[in-house]
């Protein structure tokens, strides 16, 4: 979106009516497939209406099966797989493209102009036996970090105030240049360089490359937020074992224990998969009893789905679809408790709070420290001024709190009172 609109082509608010539609796909796994393909008949059957002139796929799923497609779905007028951005450009200008390429790398759009997303690298070096990005992906390349501060200083002039910065493992960041620290060093680098009182939240930690250091780093940082996403997968040590979840320099438990005893309000987010081939009963028992004893604040959880090419596509033991989604409804019932009884620790406390929307009528709807964008919860607030905005921030009261959300009156801040 950014190469687009930088080559001068404007975006429309919907495909129906517009020149060109293009569909950025997933392929990580089967429903998003689906998912995917379905977008993609949509848009040819707009086209064939006359409603498009002409329609684009672009993304992971044309890396994963670009052949195929392309012979199933001829009225696809052009296809780029990731980071392709030269054929994107040359088929909006009819062929004429002079985009010569440098590292395809443009702004990330973000759900809103004061929230946007920096990648840091790009693919990944490990080898969960179920997952299919890094033959997508390709392994871990780390951009360079001048680039990288460079383009979030961009992002602060153009408004910016909280910036995630996301890879598929931020850990991992630097060490296919041979660095051990190569993600402190960037966020030293960071911080030195960005208005301070900008936001910078990291998404997606794998536990093999967190280490205390890191912990201590984000937890003592200047702009960064004491909030760690931290996929574990499973805390069973066969289920991990079968999964090639690889072990680094801090057990799993020892993780968590550690942030909280720095921090005791560290926000802990993480994903779950349940139903890998060969997690039996008290394999499942084990990863609640692990939620249990970490209290995450937040849990994203999902049943396992055998992908085409990957390892455990072919393990024995592969667990019945209808016994993975009951352990799937099990451990999001089981973690709404926890999720709730963490929220209920912060009513009574005053929190600093990012403005998201804003209505006239004096609410207002925005984020904390433990509030990522998009993924997890918001907090409703009442008292807003006519005047504030989305990217202000305040001082605000917890009055309530539910499973995912809270509940807060403002007390100070740019948007109160004025
Ligand atoms: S670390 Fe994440 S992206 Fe990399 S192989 Fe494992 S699950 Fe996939």
């Amino acid at each position: 979106m950014g190469a687009i609109a930088e080559a001068g082509y404007k975006t429309a608010p919907q495909a129906d009516g517009a020149d060109v539609a293009i569909v950025n796909t997933c392929g990580f796994i089967r429903p998003a497939v689906e998912e995917s393909i379905g977008a993609i008949l949509d848009l040819v059957e707009l086209k064939s209406r006359g409603s498009v002139r002409l329609v684009g796929v672009v993304g992971c799923l044309v890396a994963r099966y670009g052949g195929e497609l392309r012979q199933n779905i001829p009225e696809v007028d052009f296809w780029a797989g990731c980071e392709e951005i030269a054929p994107i450009l040359k088929a909006l200008s009819g062929g004429a493209s002079e985009f010569s390429g440098d590292d395809g790398r443009r702004r990330l759009p973000g759900s809103s102009s004061h929230v946007r997303y920096l990648k840091i690298s790009e693919g990944c070096s490990a080898a969960c036996s179920y997952c299919t990005i890094p033959a997508i992906r390709g392994p871990s390349r780390s951009r360079a970090v001048g680039d990288i501060v460079g383009e979030a200083a961009g992002l602060a002039r153009d408004g910016a105030v909280e910036i995630c910065l996301v890879a598929q493992d931020l850990t991992s960041y630097g060490a296919d240049r041979g660095e051990n620290d190569g993600l402190v060093s960037l966020l030293d680098e960071l911080e030195t360089s960005l208005p301070g009182d900008l936001w910078l939240r990291l998404l997606y930690l794998q536990p093999s490359g967190v280490s205390r250091a890191l912990l201590e780093r984000v937890a003592g940082g200047r702009q960064v937020l004491p909030y760690l996403d931290i996929p574990i997968q499973h805390s069973a040590p066969k289920i991990l074992n079968l999964m090639n979840r690889v072990e680094g320099s801090m057990g799993m438990s020892e993780i968590f224990e550690t942030a909280r005893e720095i921090r005791p309000d560290f926000a802990l987010r993480t994903t779950c998969m349940v139903g890998f081939p060969g997690e039996s009963r008290s394999d499942f028992e084990h990863l609640l009893r692990f939620l249990e004893k970490i209290r995450f604040d937040r849990v994203g959880a999902f049943a396992f789905s055998p992908e085409e090419g990957t390892v455990a596509e072919g393990l024995p033991g592969q667990v019945p679809k209808r016994t993975g989604s009951s352990r799937l409804e099990r451990l999001m019932a089981f973690q709404a408790d926890i999720s709730l009884s963490r929220q209920a620790l912060f009513v009574g406390r005053e929190l600093d709070v990012l403005i998201d929307s804003a209505d006239a009528d004096g609410t207002a709807e925005g984020r904390s420290f433990r509030e990522a964008p998009d993924v997890d919860g918001v907090i409703e607030l009442v008292g807003a001024h006519r005047g504030a905005r989305p990217g202000d921030r305040v001082r605000a009261l917890v009055t309530d709190a539910s499973e995912h959300d809270l509940a807060a009156e403002i007390v100070a801040g740019a948007a109160w009172g004025g």
